[in-house]
This record gives C-alpha cells, sequence and structure tokens, in this order.
C-alpha cells in the first residue's frame, strides 16, 4: 500500500488502495487461477502449497511491482523518474522475494498450523483479515485537522472592541464590466451591486499582476511582484514576507482561508497567517481523497476514466463551486461567531475562470487546458459562458450575504470585494489572462462595504491599487501597519473627506446681498481661497506599476493620470510591442499605440523612469525568491487551470 498522503492525516487511502487492489487482484487470480490450471495438466503432480505460492506470486509481484516503483520513484527520485539501474534493483528484490517465498511458503503451509490457508477457506479468511483490519484503520481518528483550527480558543491578543470582523471576496478573473454597478446592462450582478450600493465602489481599481498567484501574492504582501518575488511558475510566496493574514492573526483575529486555486494553497506557500486555510481541493474520482489520490494504480484508473469520458467536463475536476465554498465560509463564521471570536475571512471563489461551464451544467465547457487558442470568432460564444459564470456566482453570493443579514453578520462587518484580474476576449487578439497588462487584465472590480453605513453608495473615481487592500482591511482593525507594505489605507483622511464631500456636498456659499437684493458674485474667489486648498482626484490617484513574467513574456506597466505606459521583452512569444503608450481618456480599450509617434498630453520617458524607480525601490528589500519543488499532482492541477502545458518533469515521464 502507498500511503504518501498520510501526513494529510487522513487514513481514507488505507481501505480505499485495499479495495481498489483487491478489486484487481480478484480479476489477475482468476488469470492466475487458469494458467495454473493449465500448468496443473502439464506438471501432473503440482503440489496444493506449491499451487497456492505460485497464486500468490502471481498476483501479487506484478501489483508489488507497480508500487514499489512509484514508491522509488516518489521517495528516491523525487518523482524525477526511475533510471534503469533502479529498475533493475527494483525487479532483483522481486526476483529474490519471490524465490525465498517459493522455497519457504511450501514448507510453512504443511510443517505448521498455517497450513489451513491452503485451503479455499483459509485463503478467503486470511484475505478477509487484511480488508477488516483496513477498513477499522479508514475509520480510526484523523488526528489534527490538515487545515488548522477553525475557530481558535485563545486568539493571541485581544483585537480592540471597535475593530470590525472582515470579510474579504475575490472573485478569480472577474472583469468590472460585467457587472452592474460597473455600467453592463445585462443584469447579471444585483447581488453585488447591491453591495455596492450600500458600500464604496472604486471606479479606477488596478492589480499589480494578471495571474493568479503572483497577483494574490501582491494581495496578501501589500508588494508589487519585483518586490514579494512571488512571480514565476515555480516560485513560492517567500515566509519573509510579512502578510495580511499574519498581520491580523497577530492582532487577535481568527483568520481563515478558503483558497480555490491550486496557485494560492499551501503548495505555493500562501498559508502565512492563517489559523484555518482549507484548499477547496478539486474533487477526485469515484470518492478517493486526497491521500487515495496519490495512489499508483489509482492515477492509472483516472487516465482511463479521462479517455473514456473525454468531451464530458465536470466542475469539481477543476474547483469548487461558490455553492460549496459559501457553505465553508458560513462555517467558519458561524463558529467563530459562537466563540466571540472577531474574525478575518478570505473567500476564493472561481466560476469566471476557465473552463467556462454552461449552466445548468451540462458536461459542456471551454477550457484553456484543451482548447488554448479557439478562433476569434468565437468570442461572443465564449464570452456568454464567461457571463453566465458570473451570474451563477452573484446568485450563490447573494445568498450567503442575505445569511449574513439574518444572522446579524452583516451591518458590523467590512466586506471587500475584488479580482485577482481580469480575462481577455480578443481585445488585443488573444484570450484568458496572465501574459499582457492591457486593462481588461488589470482593470478589475473593487467594492468595500464599511462595517455600518458608513460611505454608502459613494463612487471613488481616482486610480487605487491592489496593494492598497491590505493597509485598507488593516486600518480598518485598528492593527499596525508593517513597514514592508508597500501601499496605504484607501480611505486615508484626504481620501476620505473628499469621499464625505462628494456624498454631502457642502450647501452653496451664501452671498451678501447688496442693497439692491442681488448677489454679489465679486465674493465668490474669497470664498474658494478661506476653503484652503482644492483636493481632486488627480491629486488623490494612486501611481500603479504591474508586473508580469509568464510563459516568456516579461512585461512591466505603469497606469498614471489617465496615461499608460508598457514595456515587454524582445521577441516576447505573445508578440506585444517592445513598448506601448495609450492616452486612456480618449481610448479607454488601448486599441491605439502612442509610442514612437505623437504621445499627445502622455510623456512616455517620464513615465518610464518613474516605472523603472518604483520597481527598482520595490525589489530592493532582503526577501529572496523562494523556488519549489512542484509535486505531480500540484502540475497536473495547474494544468487542468491552463497555467501548465507539461508536466514530464514533476510526474517523471
Ligand atoms: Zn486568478
Amino acid at each position: 500500500m502507498v500511503l504518501s498522503g498520510a501526513s494529510t492525516g487522513e487514513y481514507q487511502a488505507l481501505v480505499y488502495a485495499t479495495v481498489l487492489y483487491a478489486l484487481i487482484g480478484v480479476a489477475m487470480g482468476i488469470g492466475v487461477g487458469i494458467g495454473l490450471a493449465v500448468l496443473g495438466m502439464v506438471f501432473k503432480k503440482l503440489s496444493d502449497p506449491r499451487a497456492w505460492s505460485l497464486g500468490f506470486l502471481g498476483v501479487l509481484v506484478p501489483l508489488g511491482l507497480v508500487i514499489a516503483r512509484y514508491v522509488v520513484n516518489k521517495v528516491v527520485y523525487a518523482e524525477q523518474g526511475v533510471p534503469m539501474t533502479g529498475n533493475l534493483a527494483i525487479l532483483g528484490a522481486f526476483a529474490a522475494i519471490a524465490l525465498l517465498t517459493l522455497w519457504l511458503v511450501p514448507i510453512v503451509l504443511t510443517k505448521t498450523p498455517l497450513r489451513m490457508l491452503a485451503e479455499p477457506r483459509g485463503t478467503a479468511a486470511a484475505y478477509s483479515g487484511i480488508l477488516t483490519l483496513a477498513a477499522i484503520f479508514s475509520f480510526a481518528p484523523s488526528g489534527e485537522d490538515p487545515a488548522g483550527v477553525l475557530a481558535p480558543e485563545n486568539p493571541a491578543t485581544d483585537a480592540p472592541g471597535g475593530a470590525p470582523d472582515a470579510v474579504l471576496v475575490v472573485i478569480d478573473t472577474l472583469r468590472s464590466d460585467v457587472l452592474g454597478a460597473y455600467g453592463d446592462e445585462g443584469g447579471l450582478s444585483p447581488n453585488i451591486d447591491k453591495v455596492a450600493a450600500e458600500g464604496v465602489l472604486f471606479e479606477e481599481y488596478i492589480t499589480q499582476a494578471s495571474w493568479t498567484r503572483a497577483s494574490f501574492a501582491s494581495l496578501y504582501s501589500s508588494m508589487l511582484p519585483s518586490g514579494h518575488k512571488c512571480i514565476l511558475k515555480a516560485e513560492n510566496l517567500p515566509d519573509d514576507v510579512v502578510t495580511l493574514a499574519e498581520v491580523m492573526d497577530a492582532h487577535g483575529y481568527a483568520t481563515g482561508g478558503l483558497p480555490n486555486n491550486i496557485n494560492v494553497t499551501r503548495s505555493f506557500n500562501f498559508q502565512q497567517g492563517f489559523d484555518y486555510f482549507s484548499y477547496q481541493a478539486p474533487s477526485y474520482i469515484a470518492g478517493a481523497a486526497e491521500s487515495s489520490a496519490q495512489l499508483s494504480m489509482y492515477n492509472v484508473l483516472r487516465k482511463v476514466r479521462d479517455k473514456v469520458t473525454a468531451g464530458s467536463y465536470t466542475v469539481t475536476d477543476y474547483y469548487q463551486p461558490s455553492e460549496v465554498v459559501l457553505e465553508n465560509a458560513r462555517g467558519f463564521i458561524e463558529a467563530n461567531r459562537e466563540k466571540n471570536n472577531r474574525y478575518f475571512l478570505v473567500v476564493h471563489l472561481m466560476e469566471p475562470h476557465d473552463p467556462y461551464f454552461a449552466h445548468p451544467y451540462d458536461g459542456n465547457a471551454v477550457g484553456r487546458a484543451w482548447n488554448p487558442n479557439p478562433d476569434p470568432s468565437e468570442a461572443p460564444r465564449l464570452k456568454e459562458l464567461y457571463r453566465n459564470e458570473v451570474k451563477w456566482v452573484d446568485q450563490e453570493l447573494g445568498k450567503f450575504f442575505d445569511w449574513m443579514r439574518e444572522e446579524g453578520a452583516w451591518d458590523n462587518t467590512l466586506v471587500v470585494l475584488t479580482a485577482d484580474h481580469g480575462e481577455e476576449f480578443q481585445e488585443h487578439g488573444g484570450w484568458w489572462h496572465g501574459i499582457t497588462l492591457y486593462d481588461e487584465q488589470i482593470h478589475v472590480p473593487l467594492i468595500i462595504k464599511p462595517p455600518g453605513r458608513e460611505l454608502a453608495g459613494a463612487r471613488v473615481p481616482w486610480q487605487v491599487r491592489e496593494i492598497d487592500v491590505a493597509p485598507t482591511i488593516g486600518t480598518f482593525a485598528q492593527a499596525e501597519l508593517p513597514p514592508t507594505w508597500q501601499g496605504k489605507d484607501i480611505f486615508d483622511s484626504d481620501a476620505k473627506s473628499t469621499i464625505e464631500q462628494m456624498l454631502n456636498p457642502p450647501p452653496p456659499p451664501v452671498l451678501p446681498e447688496d442693497e439692491d437684493g442681488v448677489a454679489d458674485a465679486d465674493n465668490d474667489g474669497e470664498a474658494q481661497a478661506e476653503a484652503g486648498p482644492v483636493v481632486t482626484p488627480e491629486t488623490l490617484a494612486r501611481v500603479a506599476v504591474a508586473e508580469q513574467n509568464f510563459e516568456g513574456n516579461d512585461i512591466q506597466a505603469i497606469r498614471k493620470g489617465g496615461c499608460k505606459y508598457i514595456e515587454a521583452n524582445e521577441g516576447n512569444p505573445r508578440g506585444l510591442p517592445t513598448t506601448a503608450l495609450f492616452e486612456l481618456d480618449g481610448d479607454p480599450t488601448e486599441q491605439k499605440n502612442l509610442a514612437g509617434g505623437d504621445a499627445g498630453r502622455c510623456d512616455p520617458s517620464a513615465l518610464q523612469s518613474e516605472m523603472k524607480d518604483t520597481i527598482a525601490t520595490s525589489a530592493d528589500n532582503e526577501i529572496t525568491n523562494d523556488e519549489g519543488e512542484m509535486s505531480c499532482s500540484d502540475c497536473e492541477r495547474l494544468m487542468a487551470l491552463g497555467y501548465m502545458s507539461d508536466c514530464t518533469g514533476p510526474c517523471g515521464g
């Protein structure tokens, strides 16, 4: 039995392996039995014990070889493939065991009480004994929950009384232009729109990368990718970064995370700071659990299944749907409310990410993994599938938010709703995400509902950034912010007073009247001067820099003052221009590259030098990038979501 998954603290593999291998053993036993019957006719005097040994070996040696090779590959060769010498050593060991068995077992079966094994009833009793033992083990207490503590008994310190509970909802791959609150008229998002009406909507929110891992790393660490250094596909989130969950945890919050995409799980060190961190992992076929899925025979069966069911897709093979994740979110909130804990919860929903499934599910789906480059004429159809996924998330979120309202867990909770990046539908001749830094990829929704009804209904027109989210949540919690964080509170005093003024414009100044009753317009200038320097959206806007190095496309961008400047490496596989400049007011979809020509009011060299300086300053820290060893199953999950095209390395060929 292979039990490499035992470290996850569950025992299902024991019984699973027993049943699986027993079924295969029965099939092989029938084959071997027929073979032995033929042998028995050839060698008239094949003794019962010898026949028993041959039958035993005939079933167990082939199975044992498969398992042994799997274990040796995993443990000795770190899944890099077993060389010829290794295979020969395994074969040699099995030959020795077989010879020993052939010599020893007939003696045992004739000279000791174990001779009853040679009878059919004895054999059956022995096998059922093994099965029973495995079944008992499989129901044994599974020890510590690998996800951690749902509701800690004693949070490290007490969060201050006035600090709110906080829920951060990240909808993977959600564009802003599909939401009603951002101007779409398709009615896909009534529930998200309702949150926007109760809170503050940010019209210009920019993420610092356009693929899940690098973007979440910026969200959690409040650093640009050059700062947190979790950029390339093999890179982990370094231990050295200070994450939002770590700050909240140290501040006395019970912290929970429900990641739903392998990129942001324990596999890449994203559990930092979470008391409870439960990967909403894809389900396995035939009811297998994580440990059973490590079985070599399971993986053989899965490959057979994939061939048979090609063309019919199941959502839970890729991620857990919103209804499942939000049910777990309810569990976390309930458990912590029961204990009177202040809590911080991150909920990760995946529907808009490919594969795009039809609703209701009908087995059809379009996914990057098996259809990396659909014909451009497919854009309307794919966009429609995508929009229906958004509608589905909104419905499920609506039920969850209603439940929070009924529980009394809504009004005083800080709710932040955002996305890690957007998605391309041929706007620049491509699909999916992660390759470019155009606005369809990095200009995504941000809606913040402060506790109470503070600032309800405001729409903030100035630019804010993903790295500002952690400091904003930390400030609401009254936590001390770490000096490494590169963003700042979205509601700092200038921003907050401006938003308040936008919501409640001061009454027009009462002008002194002349004797004839006509207002004296000449006094306007004096009234203005007394109000002090004017804070405008231009002065409140924050400079956004984004970075990406994905599949050979090494790109940096800066977005400032209605201008956007992008640099890409020479010969990048996507075919992006090495420099691009857009004037966003007149060209919001970035179709007219002004680089090298008349730059209008945008100054490419000033933008370039500010971009380079910002990145250099951000990179100047002690954090080293942390490249992990990717396991075969992690690689296959990345491949299912289109992030890897080849797993022969981690999976050993
Ligand atoms: Zn993502």
